[in-house]
């Protein structure tokens, strides 16, 4: 036997994790294209296959809500839609009718085709429904071909997952006590990924061929952080490692056991530690996790899950409720960030030909008055409910601010009118998410009452790489000196104009860069729930004067791995 044979993939949920590998197979229901004499009789076996499918996705449902809470939960509802879509099952009827052809033939077809006009729209949140189709569609044919699914029974406690590809209906099925899972195909935005973060187990996707070197049986240590996958270990390495998950664990418990205490520096500075949240299903887990706010209210959620533009009411319903959940914590909900690559199907945006250079954010809502005004209208007359900060995004000069806050103005001026009740005072503040406003910050900082660095579009912008692009994700990385030279810009900015600098891109909840964050002078760090814990225990541990000189060093390296290296001495 081979050991210590290592194996690479992309590390997508953190962790590490020994035990024996299970292969998680997958039986391919397998059909032939025929004509049918009868396709009534086919459309009837086609009903019966979607009743008995939407009895288990339900069942998964209920589960995956006990288990991981309604948030991940949420993702079955869409696969229970597509059960009753006229676009895909009402499609798979009438072709069944019109070509005569067997239920299996058609329902592999019509899922085909829509899982790849799907995975071809540039919208990031579109491409991952395509996914979702094809696990509906595999359940259907599952059915209807009269397979069995794999029985998750199998897997026993300490076991690693290992498959081709994994749905977020496997993920649902794990039974407790699963050490991690890796597969061929996947990132880390897939909700199989996203789903094994909630669950808190070790995850490496993307393994490629190398996954098929592996067999049931096989001692796997795998680490969700680097990607790392070793096959059959040395005695030596499997003891190393089971020493350092001890650590880990540890860490974990003790993180855990305080993430509601406020963080301060071992010296006794204050560093804020926000939630970002996508929606309203995540205030619960950032509460839990000790989130003293919110530092990013992504609303464009109320925007994607609808089928038209969301009304005043109902806005004001979504942030009337996130407010009370925080009271008297603040929160800071951004304006409609669309456009870039998140396209809205009944907004009719013309093709761009450089989207994230094109007309996205706050530029869309200057040429859509009326939507950008209903919204700010909801936020305003939400304000009365808790401690509401605006935040507009893609900010690059003072006019645009001037032009954002008049038109705020005259919707307080409105509601006054209207006799509608406003919070008197409502910080407005900026993201500095393009490199333009990150160089002018000093000029920016006066205009508004806080500032919040987007590292996200910060570092896409910065060093010309597209973030969604896997062929540049090795340049891709906020790191890099040049985006850290742009945050110290901005907090010195916000320093002198006596305002606060916070952070909401996802370098924020990176822990590893947390001392280097501090020593650039952030007031406030905000990153998604799972990562709130750990930081803050990381800050505790920051001394200021230690801090700043090493992120010095940090702006002095020519490359983002050098910043790493020092980032964990
Ligand atoms: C960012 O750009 O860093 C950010 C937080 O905004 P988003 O990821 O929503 O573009
Ligand atoms: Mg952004």
């Amino acid at each position: 036997m081979q050991t210590d044979q290592l194996l690479k993939g992309i590390g997508a949920a953190p962790g590490l994790a020994i035990g024996r590998a299970v292969w998680w197979r997958k039986e391919r229901p397998e059909f032939t294209v025929h004509t049918v004499e009868d396709p009534e009789r086919e459309v009837t076996r086609l009903k019966q296959a979607i009743e008995q499918a939407q009895e288990q996705i339900s069942r998964l449902r209920e589960t995956a809500a006990k288990r991981m809470g309604e948030s991940e939960a949420a993702v079955f509802d869409a696969h229970l839609a597509f059960l009753s879509d006229p676009a895909y099952t009402g499609e798979m009827e009438r072709r069944i009718r019109d070509e005569a052809k067997n239920a299996e033939a058609i329902c592999a077809a019509v899922t085909q085709e829509m899982s790849d006009m799907l995975a071809a729209l540039p919208d990031e949140y579109m491409q991952a429904r395509a996914d979702d189709i094809r696990d509906v569609g595999d359940r259907l044919l599952l059915i209807l071909t009269g397979r069995q699914p794999f029985d998750p029974s199998l897997l026993e406690p300490g076991s690693v997952v290992v498959a081709e590809e994994l749905t977020p209906s496997d993920t649902a099925q794990f039974p407790q006590g699963i050490a991690g899972m890796i597969t061929a195909r996947g990132s880390k935005t897939a909700h199989a990924a996203i789903m094994a973060r909630t669950l808190g187990i070790p995850a490496v996707l993307g393994l490629g061929q190398a996954i098929d070197q592996i067999q049931d049986g096989d001692t796997l240590i795998l680490d969700g952080t680097t990607g790392d996958v070793t096959r059959n270990p040395a005695p030596q390495a499997e003891q190393a490692a089971r020493e350092e998950m001890r650590r880990q664990r540890e860490r974990r418990e003790q993180a855990l056991a305080a993430a509601k205490e406020d963080a301060r520096t071992a010296d006794g500075k204050r560093v804020q530690v926000f939630a970002n949240i996508g929606s309203l299903n995540d205030i619960e887990l950032a509460l839990q996790s000790g989130a003293e706010g919110v530092g990013l209210f992504r609303t464009e959620f109320l925007y994607l899950e609808n089928d038209h533009w969301p009304t005043e009411e109902e806005q004001y319903e979504a942030y009337r409720r996130v407010l009370e959940a925080f009271n008297p914590n603040p929160v800071i909900i951004r304006t409609l960030d669309i456009g870039g690559d998140k396209d809205l199907p009944y907004a009719d945006l013309p093709k761009e030909e450089n989207p994230f250079l094109g007309h996205r954010a706050i530029r869309f809502c200057f040429s859509h008055p009326e939507i950008f005004k209903t919204q700010l209208r909801a936020l305003l007359r939400a304000s009365v409910h808790g401690t509401l900060w605006i935040m507009f995004p893609m900010i690059e000069n003072v006019s645009e601010i001037r032009q954002a806050k008049e038109l705020l103005a005259e919707c307080r001026a409105e509601l006054a009118k209207e006799g509608v009740q406003v919070a008197e005072e409502i910080p407005v503040g900026i993201m500095i998410e393009v490199p333009a406003a990150a160089v002018t910050a000093d000029l920016l900082a006066p205009e508004v009452d806080f500032m919040s660095i987007g590292t996200n579009d910060l570092t896409q912008y910065t060093l010309a790489a597209d973030r969604g692009n896997e062929q540049v994700a090795h340049l891709y990385d906020a790191a890099h000196p040049a985006v850290l030279r742009l945050v110290r810009q901005t907090c010195l900015a916000g320093k002198k104009a006596g305002i606060p600098v916070g952070m909401c891109g996802e370098l924020a909840g990176d822990a590893n860069m947390t001392e280097i964050l501090v020593g650039l002078g952030l007031d406030e760090l905000s990153m998604s729930a799972g990562a709130i814990p750990e930081v803050k225990e990381r800050i505790r541990s920051v001394q200021t004067g230690a801090a700043e000189a090493k992120s010095e060093r940090a702006l002095a390296q020519s490359d983002p791995d050098a910043v790493r290296r020092i980032a964990q001495e």
